[in-house]
């Protein structure tokens, strides 16, 4: 199998996060492609998608401008996986207001059903490393770097809490989205890179599984319409 995995690289840390993937891959013997992704057109093609840290703002606003924001939420919405990180996180978010200035007019993706408070720790100087433990998805012990990282305040029905640091939500899964306020390619340990690398399905497999068993599909569908017809 071979996957396509794009980092948006409008702005932010996009290189470590293609370094960190390529090194989940090859711990996971994955062949795959990781680059930079800007435009539509580049997007389209993915298999998967990171949103780097760097500042939600401008990279909502420039993904908007060039188009990129609709087809990456066309592609999250029918299931590609996506993992955002920091200003990433808040770009998924359905609601994101900063500690200090409130409610700003930025363009978000709206898909991630959570509240999301940005520079929740403080501002740069406040900076700080901390241990990250995500039980629910297999991390015993990870470091989490937390750069005018946000929290995650309100939480929708269909989100699973993965990880918390001081009473404060920082890590979620929905589905095929995966959000951490902090960043884990800033260290040299991949495996929150290798959990999203063990969320992709690639299209190259799922053709191979659905040409596997066309007889007993075709089956099914037949077996299913007498029934449906003694239903009525
Ligand atoms: N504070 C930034 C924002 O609100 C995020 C910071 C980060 O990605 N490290 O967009």
């Amino acid at each position: 199998m071979s996957v396509n995995i794009g980092v948006l690289g409008m702005q932010g840390d996009v290189a470590e996060n293609i370094a960190a993937t390529r090194a989940a891959l090859g711990r996971a013997g994955i062949k795959g492609v990781v680059k930079q992704v800007k435009t539509p057109g580049e997007i389209s093609k993915l298999d998967a998608l990171i949103l780097p840290g760097g500042e939600s703002t401008m990279m909502g606003q420039m993904s908007l401008v060039n188009g990129a924001i609709k087809t990456i939420k066309d592609k999250i919405q029918k299931g590609m996986p996506v993992f955002g990180i920091c200003a990433g996180l808040i770009l998924l978010s359905k609601n994101a207001k900063d500690r200090v200035v409130g409610k700003m007019n930025q363009p978000l993706l709206e898909l991630l059903d959570v509240r999301v408070e940005r520079n929740s720790f403080g501002r740069q100087r406040d900076s700080f490393e901390a241990e990250i433990s995500a039980q629910p998805i297999g991390i015993a012990k990870s470091r989490g770097v937390f750069i005018r990282a946000p929290s995650i305040e309100g939480i929708g029905k269909g989100v699973q809490t993965v990880s918390k640091f001081n009473e404060k939500v920082v890590a979620v899964k929905q589905g095929n989205i995966l959000g951490v306020a902090f960043h884990p390619e800033l260290t040299s340990d991949v495996s929150w890179h290798s959990h999203f690398v063990s969320m992709i399905k690639p299209q190259n497999n799922q053709k191979q599984q659905n040409n596997q068993k066309p007889k007993q599909q075709k089956l099914k569908q037949n077996n299913q319409k007498p029934n449906q017809n003694n239903k009525k």
